[in-house]
């Protein structure tokens, strides 16, 4: 087989794809129907036979009675990343989505095989992943390829992989944007093609828009009132498991209209052998449905797409102008309402010519030509007897029509003169006979373009007869290569950091990886220090979390990983402070790799590998939403009209979500994933309100001074911070009128700090501070009671005496006694 990759998989949420690569052409692999795609259900038929592909579809949903649902699953990639598995009654086992994904592998590897059993030895392929995945979804595909017997397994990017098969034969230098629509996720994409390189500028996406959701909205809109209009049924929601597999069937229904209304203006929903199991009562009816009706449900949809379109121009600072052609990818962007829209509103043209449901694996295929496949999984053909071994260096992809080949031929009689040839196999290029000199050569050949080149090598001997070589074709492919695929989201650490304001400890994220740098990625950072103490032998663990999103606040990210340094494994106590140096890698096939390193004690921790998203658990979210329906009140008080629009369209969505968590288990993570969604929003828009809050912070800390100086202010240092008052309010008034936060929370921290200065200074202050920690530490609360007596002591004779500097030791020594107050909230093991 060949060296580089020659399968390419599209595991898609709904459906997924394979395309090959045989005799320099790439093929998508046809189920026996004639379809190019195989949907990604999966389960277990009467006799507990794998069925996966359209079968298990028609199971699960056209015959959709209750025991199918218990014993199929679709849509699995939307839990791969996640702890959550999947039970199948019949079988009595549960299955984890990297199995079940692995058996949709394992079937697509099946059809390629009953056509092309020459691929039994193939160990390599590439898979797509949307371009948003996060670092444990990715990771969870890999596996899957993995479990399904690719022992070398490369990710690749939805996106990137429409572009290269698109861009195969299109070479020129200019812009793409690639939307993708598929079952249940939509990606937009901005590509450069230059000078035969291909890369992405910028990405969005919504993981949880797409066919699916229309489908629901014609049951929910559509097709439930007109039920209800005819048949009286108590409680008739999809929430009711009574009518789970009604409403599975009715989905199924919705979907045919949906699709048969991308090629007509009407069609008709006709519902029957639908039926209430419990009463025998049975739904017959026809609905008509019509283009117009369908659009109007899909607006909303359209919608979102188009807002998310222009953000990705926006934010790449590209103008539709420079953009030559929309390219429409996946099942949806059939519906020629969407084609229309685009153009309108984008007034950029649509290119409909490639397959929007292959030509992700397509474009995976082409990727492969340029991946080789490691040696240790390569399945080479064992050496002719007495073949010279021959290592020829080439690109496996170029954009350039002539490529210069080099070579090493071990174990040639240095006496003799060799000779070597190389010819194309299409026979448009041949080469002279040219000299091997102590075994090396150089030859240029030419390449045709946009297709791939196969080449022969021939090596002579003086007399013309053939020597023979271990390896003696290669293939070399014109097109487009891949620039390295930047990363979705930033990578961030969990750091303890002091608030400006509070002056408390808080939780925030630091970031290590920024969004959109390119593939492969390392970073060293010195600059962290352990939180707390650690004990020896506590089994206490000091959390270094990594995380991945854009918030500084951490339960706004998704988690990657975790490190801890445990107490049980010290050698001794480690203090507070410990330097703790972080190593964060980000390789190709995007697995993060995090390496603490503690100095101090010489110890090395890495993150394993398979850790898995925290579970999304229904009464969290419903508490989390609870808590935060205040917040939402408070914030539509204070911001724009539309602004409130946008927060309380997303409230109301995260309540119909919850108000659906027992009927569809993916709910639960799109709500999980809204509610994120409206607090970054919220936080967004406080965010904007900080410089206000700031200023008024600072004028009324400005008026107190004033009057605190003035009244308190020993007499001996009154000048020296009166002039610092002076020179803050100088700083104070420049942060405001350059609007500079930061400048300004500092300024406000200095004010605190004179405040203490002045404060510090004055005995009757100080007294009354003194007795409060006493206060503090009553009823046992002192660490240590007697060292605590002994301070209160002395204190009181500084008093009697005026000293204030031995009575200000006397509050510093009774405060360290205080248990620790400020870090409860903290629960990250670092900080700066
Ligand atoms: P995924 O990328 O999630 O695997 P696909 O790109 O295969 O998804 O798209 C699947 C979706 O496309 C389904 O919701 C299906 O109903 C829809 N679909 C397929 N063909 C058509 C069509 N001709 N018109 C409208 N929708 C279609
Ligand atoms: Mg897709």
């Amino acid at each position: 087989m060949s060296d580089s990759i020659t399968i390419g998989i599209d595991l898609g949420t709904t459906n997924s794809s394979v395309a090959i690569n045989i005799n320099q052409t790439i093929v998508i692999v046809k189920k026996p129907g004639g379809v190019g795609y195989t949907p990604s259900v999966f389960g277990f038929d009467k006799s507990l036979n794998k069925i996966v592909g359209q079968k298990a579809y028609e199971y699960l949903h056209k015959y959709g009675s209750k025991n199918e649902t218990l014993n199929f699953k679709s849509e699995i990639k939307r839990l791969m990343g996640t702890p959550e598995e999947v039970f199948f009654e019949r079988a009595g086992m549960s299955m984890t989505p990297e199995d079940i994904s692995a058996e949709i592998l394992k079937s697509l590897k099946e059809d390629i095989l009953r056509k092309y059993p020459q691929f039994d030895t193939a160990t390599a392929a590439v898979i797509t992943i949307p371009a948003a995945f996060s670092v444990l979804q990715s990771e969870a595909t890999k596996k899957a390829g993995n479990l399904a017997g690719f022992k070398h397994v490369v990710l690749l990017q939805e996106p990137i992989a429409a572009a290269s098969s698109y861009g195969f034969q299109n070479s020129e230098n200019e812009n793409w944007l690639i939307y993708d629509l598929g079952g249940g996720t939509f990606d937009i994409a901005l590509i450069s093609c230059k000078d035969g390189i291909l890369s992405v500028l910028g990405h969005n996406g919504d993981n949880f828009l797409g066919g699916k959701n229309v489908d629901w909205d014609i049951v929910d809109t559509i097709i439930i009132p007109k039920i209800l209009e005819r048949y009286s049924l108590d409680e008739f929601t999809r929430k009711n498991p009574k009518f789970q597999n009604i409403f599975s069937n009715l989905k199924y229904s919705a979907e045919y209209a949906k699709i048969e209304l991308s090629q007509y203006e009407k069609t008709t929903i006709d519902i029957e052998n639908v039926g209430d199991d419990d009463t025998g009562k049975e739904i017959v009816l026809s609905i008509d449905i019509s283009r117009q009706e369908l659009e109007k449900i899909i607006k909303p949809t359209v919608d979102r797409t188009i807002d998310l379109t222009k953000s990705t121009l926006t934010e790449t600072g590209v103008k539709s102008t420079s953009i030559k052609k929309i390219i429409l990818v996946g099942g949806p962007t059939q519906m020629p309402y969407i084609k229309e829209r685009l153009e309108s509103d984008l007034q950029i043209s649509v290119d409909a010519s490639v397959d929007p449901l292959t030509v992700v694996a397509h474009g995976a295929c082409i990727f492969g030509i340029s991946k080789q496949i490691p040696a240790q999984y390569r399945d080479d053909k064992p050496k002719e007897q007495g073949a010279h071994n021959i290592v020829l260096n080439h690109p496996p992809l170029t954009s350039e029509t002539e490529e210069p080949i080099t070579g090493i031929i071990n174990g040639l009689d240095e006496h003799r003169q060799f000779y070597i040839q190389i010819q194309s196999e299409s026979a448009t290029f041949s080469g002279p006979k040219t000299k091997i000199n102590n075994g090396k050569f150089y030859y240029p050949v030419n390449i045709e373009p946009n297709r791939q080149n196969k080449f022969w090598v021939y090596v002579f001997d003086q007399s013309g007869d053939t020597i023979k070589i271990s390896k003696d074709s290669f293939t070399i492919t014109h097109g487009l290569s891949v620039s390295g695929a930047p990363i979705p989201h930033s990578i961030k650490v969990v750091a303890a950091i002091k608030d400006h304001s509070t002056k408390r400890l808080i939780d925030t994220c630091d970031t290590i990886l920024e969004k959109g740098s390119i593939l492969p990625l390392k970073k060293t950072l010195d600059g962290y220090v352990t939180s707390k103490v650690l004990k020896k032998g506590e089994d206490i663990t000091l959390d270094i979390k990594i995380v991945e999103g854009e918030s500084d606040i951490p339960d706004r990210n998704t988690f990657v990983c975790k490190l801890g340094i445990n107490g049980k494994n010290l050698p001794h106590d480690l203090p507070q402070g410990t330097p703790v140096e972080l190593t964060v890698q980000y390789n190709e096939s995007r697995e993060v790799i995090v390496t603490a390193y503690v100095p101090l004690i010489d110890m090395t921790l890495n993150a394993r590998k398979t850790q898995k998203d925290e579970k999304v658990d229904s009464d969290e979210i419903l508490r989390e939403f609870e808590a935060q329906k205040g917040r939402i009140t408070d914030t539509a008080q204070h911001c724009s009209e539309k602004e409130r629009d946008r927060i309380q369209g997303m409230a109301s969505q995260v309540e119909h979500g919850i108000s659906n968590f027992d009927a569809d288990e993916d709910e639960k993570r799109k709500s999980h994933k809204q509610l994120k969604d409206l607090k970054i929003m919220l936080d967004e828009i406080e965010e904007e309100k900080t410089m206000l809050k700031l200023i008024s912070e600072y004028n009324s800390k400005i008026n107190s001074l004033g009057e605190l100086i003035d009244k308190h202010a020993p007499p001996s240092q009154a000048q020296e911070i009166k002039s610092r008052f002076e020179s803050i309010k100088l700083d104070g008034q420049k942060a405001i009128n350059t609007e500079n936060k930061v400048l300004l929370a500092r300024i406000n921290d200095q004010i605190n700090n004179l405040e203490s200065t002045v404060l510090l200074s004055n005995l009757g202050f100080c007294t009354e501070q003194f007795k409060y920690l006493i206060d503090l530490g009553r009823d046992g609360n002192f660490t240590n009671e007697n060292e605590a007596q002994y301070h209160i002591a002395k204190g009181f004779t500084a008093i009697k005496e005026e000293n204030l500097d031995e009575l200000h030791n006397c509050m510093y020594n009774l405060k360290m006694l205080l248990p620790d107050s400020d870090n409860t909230d903290v629960h990250a093991g670092i900080t700066r």
